[in-house]
């Protein structure tokens, strides 16, 4: 039954969420009929951090017809092509989450198995030297190679939400400056008809998107959507923030450094480095936090360190009545796999696919919320294994390995160790070559490998893998150097620091 085109979606904030909501919406409904408005305030700000992305940013700026040289140049921006974890597991170790699989698969068994059949036999070389990215990463090169692997971005934070506000404005977006104090709702439905800005100015909408960070204060305090805690799970609950002086040329991916109490992150951009402590406080002080992350980036930090506090987990809807959270507003995971932005885009896209009339069908409603937790499950078992197979000695390792996990994530790690298989459920951001890289990159070797892998002699074996690794050296060598690249297709002007 067709009830009428909604005509008035309002946006309340305006960090990456509400830009990146706001521009896809104008993108791809039809603005004759439906009016779409923004209120941010400056004097709240955003958060300014959440600066690695993953390959579906690439997707979301070829939606947006955003050009991707010209992207990156305003952004400050450098190439990703996954992420290398340090330390991770036990001290030393070194493995990479690249944005692409371990080469072809031979007769449909995944080249891991081969990797497990050969180890058995005592052959021990580092299932990172089957990723054609992971070569081209090591080497500090870049260049788009579609067919080989995907790849993302690093980005300045503020300047990615200035970036995406001039592509929304520009598509037809009303942006109003302004400080919600109040709300209204409707005595029948419960549905948001109004919210008030401190100047005085009144904004009607039928369909609200809360994309106020932290605050949620739509879905969260107008509605009093509850919050589903799960820092029983990762237990993170801080991060430090510092930018510094970069030295040294920009690195293709993303580091991710274990320390004793938590995690940093080093984001190597064209003006700057980003980096950050994630601990939990109750483990590992915020001081010693703050010096361990002062004492190991490399070059000077350009501005005082920035303290967060947070809690992983969700609003029971995402979707409640006629409000949706996207970004903070409804959901947090800790930063470890970049995946802030990823879900403010899922959450965005999700919207076109169940886009409401002006009266909302509880169908939609339910759907879009049934999946959004499943998504979120999904991602949360991927960070919580990181965590979980450690085996590095210090208080939180031993906490984290000291959970009862999700009965869907003791799924997965008990296939695995019983086949080598990796069991995916639907609605997963993380797919097998994913799994593969953090299981046995934190040394959960399986057992067992496909039945199928034994069926080829194991010379054939050795030599077919040997010229795989022969063929990646050799081509990751040849590919352009990262800064060359960028200096060639999109190198920023140079400016502030910070
Ligand atoms: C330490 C840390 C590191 C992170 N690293 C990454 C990363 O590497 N990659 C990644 O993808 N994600 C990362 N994230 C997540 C990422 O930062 C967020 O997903 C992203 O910034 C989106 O934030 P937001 O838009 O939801 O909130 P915010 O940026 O906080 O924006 C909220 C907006 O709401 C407005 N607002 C609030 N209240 C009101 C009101 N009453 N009236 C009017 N306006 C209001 C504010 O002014 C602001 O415009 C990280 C997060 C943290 C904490």
């Amino acid at each position: 039954m067709n009830n009428g085109h909604l005509r008035d979606i309002v946006i309340l904030g305006g960090g990456a969420a509400g830009w990146i909501a706001a521009a896809l919406l104008a993108k791809k409904i039809d603005r004759h009929q439906t009016r779409i408005t923004l209120v941010e305030s400056e004097e709240i700000g955003i958060i300014g951090v959440g600066e690695a992305t993953v390959p579906l940013l690439t997707q979301c700026n070829a939606m947006l017809g955003i050009d991707e040289f010209d992207f990156v140049r305003k952004t400050q921006g450098t190439f990703k092509l996954g992420i290398e974890f340090c330390d991770w597991g036990v001290a030393r170790n070194r493995h990479f989450h690249a944005f692409s699989d371990y080469g072809h698969a031979v007769e449909g068994i995944s080249t891991h198995h081969y990797w497990l059949r050969m180890r058995q036999s005592g052959e021990d070389c580092p299932i990172d030297d089957y990723s054609f990215a992971y070569a081209v990463a090591k080497n500090n090169n870049f260049a788009p190679h579609n067919e080989r692997y995907h790849y993302a971005y690093h980005f300045d934070a503020s300047l990615y939400a200035r970036y995406l506000r001039d592509v929304a404005t520009e598509l037809g977006v009303r942006r109003i400056e302004g400080k919600m104090t109040h709300f209204d709702l409707d005595g029948g439905s419960g549905n948001i008809t109004a919210i008030h800005l401190a100047d005085g100015q009144t904004v009607p909408g039928d369909l609200f998107l809360d994309c106020t960070g932290f605050a949620s204060a739509l879905l969260g305090n107008a509605l009093g959507t509850p919050f589903v805690d799960w820092s029983h799970w990762l237990l993170c609950n801080s991060a430090i923030a510092v930018p510094s002086r970069r030295t040294g040329e920009p690195m293709p991916f993303t580091r991710s450094t274990a320390h004793a109490g938590g995690w940093r992150w080093t984001i190597p951009l064209q003006h700057r480095s980003g980096n950050g402590m994630v601990y939990n406080s109750d483990l590992w002080s915020d001081e010693a936090a703050r010096e361990t992350l002062l004492g190991s980036i490399d070059g000077e930090p350009l501005a005082d360190p920035r303290l967060f506090r947070f809690t992983s987990g969700h609003r029971k809807q995402f979707w409640n009545r006629n409000c949706i959270g996207i970004g903070f507003a409804s959901s947090f995971l800790e930063p470890l796999e970049s995946t802030g932005i990823q879900l403010i885009v899922m959450g965005v896209l999700k919207l076109l696919k169940y886009f409401p009339q002006r009266t909302i069908d509880p169908v939609l409603r339910d759907e879009y919320n049934r999946i959004s937790t499943r998504e979120i499950e999904r991602i949360r078992d991927f960070i919580i294994a990181h965590y979980y197979l450690s085996r590095r000695p210090e208080p939180l390792w031993s906490a984290c390995r000291n959970i009862e996990i999700p009965d869907s994530l003791r799924h997965k790690l008990d296939v695995w160790n019983a086949s080598g298989q990796v069991a995916l459920e639907d609605s997963e951001s993380y797919m097998e070559p994913s799994w593969v890289a953090i299981l046995l990159g934190n040394g959960a070797v399986p057992e067992r490998y496909a039945v199928a892998a034994d069926f080829h002699p194991l010379e054939q074996i050795r030599t077919g893998l040997k010229l795989r690794r022969e063929e990646i050296m050799r081509s990751a060598q040849a590919v352009t150097s990262h800064q060359d690249f960028i200096d060639r297709h999109c190198k920023a002007p140079q400016k502030a620091l910070v």
